[in-house]
């Protein structure tokens, strides 16, 4: 996705230096599926303030919740994907995130159907939900008691 307005974008030591951590957690974040980062088309990550909030709640999560990554992306599979976009009966019982709940439905995104395969994840309604700091501190408070 082209990234029209770069005056609004980070780079991602700005990013670092704002929320007191090292580049290299950002990256692992990425990577192990609990944030998605914005490209331009040099293919550099830059960052919003959405993702800034984003990644503050998820320093939150691990430093004041004790969760860990695991626990994370359990939280975020427990966004109803398949009601928000909505998925047909067909659709749901061949994918991944409905049937397992085990992770975020982006990190399955190879093995999904419908609009998933094409459509922009960052830019989504699941993922703009799953990111929203409100929702995942509510999910959370409704699954205790379960193992996340
Ligand atoms: S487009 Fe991406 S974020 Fe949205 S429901 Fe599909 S896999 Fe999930």
């Amino acid at each position: 996705m082209a990234v029209a307005e770069t005056k609004k974008w980070l780079k991602i030591g700005e990013v670092a230096r704002q929320l007191n951590i090292a580049v290299e957690t950002i990256r692992m974040y990425e990577r192990e599926g609990i944030f998605l980062a914005e490209k331009t088309a040099s293919g550099q990550r830059v960052y919003n303030e959405a993702d800034v909030q984003w990644l503050r709640c998820i320093r939150q999560l691990i430093k004041v919740k004790g969760l860990n990554i695991e626990g994370i992306r359990r939280l975020l599979a427990l966004i109803p994907c398949w009601a928000m976009k909505p998925c047909t009966p067909d659709e749901r019982e061949n994918c991944p995130a409905y049937l397992t709940g085990e992770r975020p439905c982006w990190m399955d995104k190879a093995q999904l159907a419908g609009n998933c395969t094409t459509e922009n994840c960052r830019a989504c309604t699941v993922y703009q939900a799953a990111i929203n700091c409100t929702n995942i501190k509510l999910l959370l408070h409704q699954s205790q008691g379960r193992q996340v």
